[in-house]
């Protein structure tokens, strides 16, 4: 299994631990360092996106945990990879496949959230 990396310091995460203050959580890296435990501060919890592999290939590196702002930039990292490479066909109708599937993840997120924002507003 890949060990996953503190963006902060680059150590391998130990595990991840959660804070609740108030409404909001908060996540921390732990790093065991021989006897003693070290955290770094990560930020709150929804700005960050859990994947589950941790992976560097062509200048991309996906952390375990990554923030949403990042994530953007990986996107955009991805379309550029996309417009200045030679891919096959079936590579091409995978990454077609992959990004359609992305899509609807993304539509049904918004949807939940429109819903979530009208319901607030309903109630007010
Ligand atoms: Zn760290």
């Amino acid at each position: 299994m890949d060990k996953e990396i503190c963006p902060r310091c680059g150590r391998e995460i130990s595990w991840i631990e959660k804070r609740v203050i108030g409404s909001r959580t908060y996540l921390y890296a732990v790093h065991r360092v021989g006897r003693s435990i070290k955290k770094c501060y990560l930020g709150p919890e929804d700005t960050y996106i859990y994947v589950s592999k941790t992976h560097s290939n062509d200048g991309l590196i996906f952390w375990g945990l990554i923030r949403s702002d990042r994530l953007k930039l990986y996107l955009s990292s991805i379309l550029q990879a996309l417009s200045s490479s030679d891919f096959s066909e079936e590579d091409l109708r995978d990454i077609l496949f992959a990004l359609r599937d992305a899509e609807r993840v993304i539509e049904e997120k918004l949807r939940k959230k429109r819903e979530e924002r009208r319901s607030r507003a309903l109630t007010k």
